[in-house]
Order: C-alpha cells, then structure tokens, then sequence
C-alpha cells in the first residue's frame, strides 16, 4: 500500500518568499501493524542478523530484572509490573530489543551508510536509564544486506526478557515509506523569515478573535429562539492555520528532515567527534498524528478517530519523540539523541 500525504493547505514557499533555502525532504516511514520478515524494513520486526555476529547486549549497571515480561507485552493482554527476573544482577548483559530496521532501497533520505552499507538497524536498550535525563540507550548497526548470507530465524533473535516500560517495546509493523518536504523549524529561520512567519501567523490568531468577537451572545436576545436563529446563521469557524501545526514539520516517524523543538527552545546538536552540525537521522514519535489531522495520509483519513490508529507502534519516549542525530561528515561517528 503507498500512504499520500495531502499537500499542505497553504504553500510555504508562496507564503515566504526565500523559505525554498530552508527545506529538506524527509521520508515518513508511516508504521502500520504487520509481520514483517528479515528482508523487510520495518519497526519492531525481526532484523536481518549474521548467526556468527554477536547480538549487542546492555552492560550499564540499572536495574533489569524489574518491570514487564517482554512476552507478556508482546501478547498485549495485560502485561504487569514486578521483579520478573529477580537472577539478573544490574551489571549482568542483557540482549538489546530490535527496534527498526531500514534499507536504503526504501527509505530514499536515509543517508549513505559507511563502506556501501545499504541497511540500517536500531537497536535499544528498554530501560529508561542511561544518561544523565535517564533515558533508553539507542545502538545503530549499519551493515551490507547482501553479506548477511546465514541469518538468523527472524523468530530466533535475541531479546531481553524483561524491559521498563511497555512504551519501550514496539509492536510489529511494515512501513509504508513516503518522501515529503519540511521546512526550518521557525525559531531557526534567519531573522526576516522568521518574523514574516510570526506576522502570517499573527493574522491568523487574528481571523480567530474577530470571528469569536462577532460569534452571538444569548444575552444579546429577547428570546432564546432569537439567538438560536442568529447562531445558526453565523458563519462557520474559519480554519485556523501555524506553521508549525500545518506547513513545517510532519509528526510521526521519519528519517531526515528537521527536528521540532516545540518543548524546549532549539539546542544545538554537534558531532563529539569533528564538531560538525549533525542532522536528525530518525524521528521516534508518539503519535502519528494528533488533533491538527492534515498530515494524516489520504488512505487514513476514515481511520482519524478510531482508538489506537493513530498510534502504530506503542512506542512512547520522552514526552513526544525522540530523535537519533547523526553527523553528516561521517555516519561513523557516535550519534547522539535528542528528546521532545
Ligand atoms: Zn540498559
Ligand atoms: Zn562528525
């Protein structure tokens, strides 16, 4: 199935003449659930293992026994909380949870990997305790799909037994990629864009008071009939647009495009190891879309308000999303991660 993302009710680039500089394509990865195999990309599938290839274990001491039972979590009725595994000692190693595996064939803004690798995989560790925010530690594992000659059984992976949070597990789902364009998050654009933007969107704010300042007032009338006459008669809201809501940076999962600092103001993210800028590699997100529904795919569109569509995977980190960074000078240097 492909997933189209409807245009977006405006045109940036019509709007802020000189924005062109400032965007980026992105690939939505549109997670839906499925059962994906090795030779797929996908979120929470099996990925594509060499059988002689150690499986990347967690060796940070926190607790790893206590939590939910990966196979209760997994079979979605009802996972409870305790000391599951009371034998696993906080320094023991515990197997990372494949998270989401991409080839390059599917996913056109993935950058080039080092030496010609053509398959990214995301691995992570499901307790929130790495790191001085406390967070899962995420492993990336870039390899050559065409040397993986002797996988492993896709339902022979390693995996940790227990993990911290439900949140932390995603459900098996094929992606239908889809290559959209973003623009700047808005606090990054220079200067003149950047107030050209706060002003459009000024007008809008408003459109909204002069609408709600003309809505009737049942006060207003002598009778109820009366106002209810007048306010069948009002005209309808006018849509109310913001850059970020509805031109600028899609919700979801994605790889590249622009990060959104809607949380905190913007934070520099430079590589530890040449200084370069780096670039959000992939975008972890809640939801896959919220209340602002025009970047929910056409083929979606009867699926808004239904209960879990709008939440593919189940994963949740941070307070929204979290964003893997890599350096654009090198994808061999260590990523870093941010959270929304
Ligand atoms: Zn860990
Ligand atoms: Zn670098």
């Amino acid at each position: 199935m492909t997933r189209t993302t409807p245009p977006r009710p405006l045109d940036p680039e019509a709007l802020f003449p000189g924005i062109e500089a400032h965007r980026r394509t992105c690939t939505r990865l549109h997670p839906r659930p499925g059962t994906p195999t090795v030779a797929e990309s996908s979120v929470g599938g099996p990925l594509l293992w060499p059988a002689g290839e150690p499986w990347p274990v967690c060796t940070a001491p926190h607790r790893k026994g206590r939590g939910y039972l990966l196979a209760d979590v997994r079979a979605g009725d009802g996972a409870r909380r305790g000391k599951h595994a009371p034998w696993i000692a906080d320094e023991d190693p515990v197997p990372l949870l494949a998270a989401a595996q991409l080839y390059a064939r599917d996913v056109p803004d993935l950058p080039a990997g080092p030496d010609g690798c053509d398959l990214l995989q995301v691995l992570w560790c499901p307790f929130e305790a790495h790191g001085p925010d406390r967070t899962v530690e995420v492993v990336l594992r870039w390899r050559r799909a065409a040397d993986v000659v002797d996988p492993l059984p896709g339902d022979g992976l390693p995996a940790p037994e227990v993990v911290g949070r439900e949140a932390c597990v995603p459900r098996p789902c094929v992606l239908d990629p889809e290559r959209i364009v973003e623009y700047e998050y808005a606090d990054l654009l220079p200067r003149k864009l950047r107030k050209a933007v706060h002003a459009w969107e000024d007008s809008q704010t408003g459109r909204e008071e002069a609408w709600a300042e003309g809505e009737p007032d049942y006060r207003d009338f002598a009778s109820y009939e009366e106002y209810q006459a007048a306010a069948a008669a009002y005209p309808e809201q006018p849509e109310i647009l913001s850059y970020w809501h509805h031109l600028s940076i899609a919700p979801g999962w994605k790889v590249g495009g622009y990060a959104s600092w809607h949380l905190t103001d913007p934070a520099r993210v430079d590589c530890g190891s040449c200084g370069t800028p780096m670039r959000p590699l992939l975008t972890v997100d809640a939801g896959e879309w919220d209340g602002i529904t025009t970047w929910v795919p056409h083929e979606d569109r009867e699926s808004i308000g239904v209960p879990g569509a709008a939440t593919p995977t189940g994963v949740h980190l941070g307070r929204d999303e979290m964003r893997v960074f890599t350096c654009p000078a090198n994808p061999a240097h260590p990523h870093r991660l941010s959270f929304q």
